[in-house]
């Protein structure tokens, strides 16, 4: 056993934590934490937590002492047709269902519009994947619209919002080919895909993927590679409470930190956890624990030190500030216009509470594009109408500019 003397954001110090020698030496020797280190620390029990928790914090105050940072965004789920079934999924749609939605590029403007009258930075694109490949409603929509496509679709209204508005769009719309990733990369700094997991045995008759092609891991990889080779700063993520196992936590994270190592390009890692619904297939799944979240992005830290490590707070509400605890830089998205359209029934917390309990935590909290800061110079070379936006809506520290 190792003993480690860590001082923490708000100068209180963990002292005699104890880790496991061969781990705490792992980390302290500045070699990658490995599979095997991962795998115990994702399974340590009570008493070692804390030390656990404090390496992380060591980690995360080597990476960026005293900000934690959100996104101040509008939400715009372009459309929820999706020809995906997952089985947590409370977003999707088939045509003619309750609720069922596309839509126009007035709302779209409307939306983006109210987001930028609260000061909102980001536009936040959220779709259902390729529906018009299972649904000709879905086709005659896109018809009458003038699109051949929903990504056809997806990029005249990034465009639409980088012409017409303040805002950055965000697109998160699944799986894409190297073409519409180049495509998308010109109206947007930045994208999305959450990597969930790498367990394809998800897939399987009643399992939470069983229905949904899009979630083959392979082809998920595929994109963030993709996206990597062509330099395009990527949001991705584990969905944790789903189905899979600890282990398959770590493996999804390696393979995340392998991506990364190769491209450099993942600005940010999500850890979110699941939470049931009556309405969903898995509505009597068990939800992740606190404790499974802080381990989760425990391990995410120190896998990934130099990474920026993200949880919704709604989702972990009351007590989200606890996160904080485990190595996480950054709250995501935060909408004081549009409610979390995959998490309804959970509001996010009001920017002012968020701040106060960010704050009592010994960070100082703070607007960030939806492109990070380290990330802002590969999308403000090339001359343009995305550089120019950017350039305007970016501080001089790679944050979000104040209003005047
Ligand atoms: S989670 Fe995404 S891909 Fe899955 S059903 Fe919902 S909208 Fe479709």
């Amino acid at each position: 056993m190792y003993d480690f003397v860590v001082v923490n954001a708000d100068q209180t110090t963990y002292t005699e934590r104890q880790l496991p020698v061969s781990y705490a030496d792992e980390l302290r020797s500045g070699m990658p934490l490995s599979r095997d280190g991962a795998c115990q620390l994702i399974r340590c029990g009570e008493d070692e937590l804390p030390a656990v928790l404090a390496a992380a914090m060591e980690a995360r105050q080597r990476f960026k002492p005293g900000i934690t940072t959100y996104s101040r965004k509008v939400f715009i789920p372009l459309t929820n047709l999706c020809r995906d079934y997952c089985g947590y999924c409370i977003f999707r749609r088939d045509p003619g269902q309750t609720g069922a939605h596309t839509m126009t590029p007035d709302q779209v403007l409307k939306g983006v519009r109210a987001g930028e009258r609260m000061g909102c930075t980001e536009a936040l694109f959220s779709l259902g994947d390729k529906p018009e490949l299972v649904f000709p409603e879905m086709r005659e929509t896109l018809r009458r619209l003038g699109y051949k496509s929903t990504l056809h679709y997806l990029e005249a209204m990034c465009e639409l919002v980088l012409r017409e508005t303040t805002l950055l769009p965000h697109p998160n719309p699944g799986l894409l080919s190297a073409e519409w990733i180049a495509r998308l990369a010109k109206v947007s700094p930045s994208m999305g895909l959450m990597l969930e997991t790498t367990n394809a045995s998800l897939l399987v008759a009643g399992a939470a993927h069983d229905n949904a092609p899009d979630k083959i891991p392979a082809k998920r990889v595929y994109t963030i590679e993709e996206a990597g080779r062509q330099n395009v700063p990527f949001t991705t993520g584990l969905l944790i409470g789903i189905g899979e196992t600890l282990e398959d936590r770590v493996d999804t994270l390696l393979a995340i930190r392998e991506l990364h190592r190769r491209y450099g390009h993942i600005q940010e890692v999500i850890i979110q956890n699941f939470r049931a619904k009556p309405e969903i297939p898995m509505h009597d799944q068990p939800e992740p624990t606190q404790g499974e979240m802080m381990r989760t992005i425990a391990v995410a830290r120190l896998l990934m030190p130099d990474v920026n490590i993200q949880a919704p707070p709604n989702l972990s509400a009351p007590f989200y500030d606890e996160l904080l605890d485990a190595g996480l830089n950054d709250w995501g998205g935060i909408s004081p216009v549009t409610p979390d359209f995959i998490n309804p029934e959970k509001p996010w917390p009001h920017l002012e509470q968020l701040k106060l309990r960010t704050e009592a935590k010994g960070y100082r909290l703070r607007q960030r594009l939806p492109v990070y800061p380290e990330f802002v110079p590969a999308v403000t070379t090339e001359p343009g109408l995305l550089s120019e936006k950017v350039k305007a809506a970016v501080d001089c520290d790679g944050y979000a500019r104040r209003p005047a």
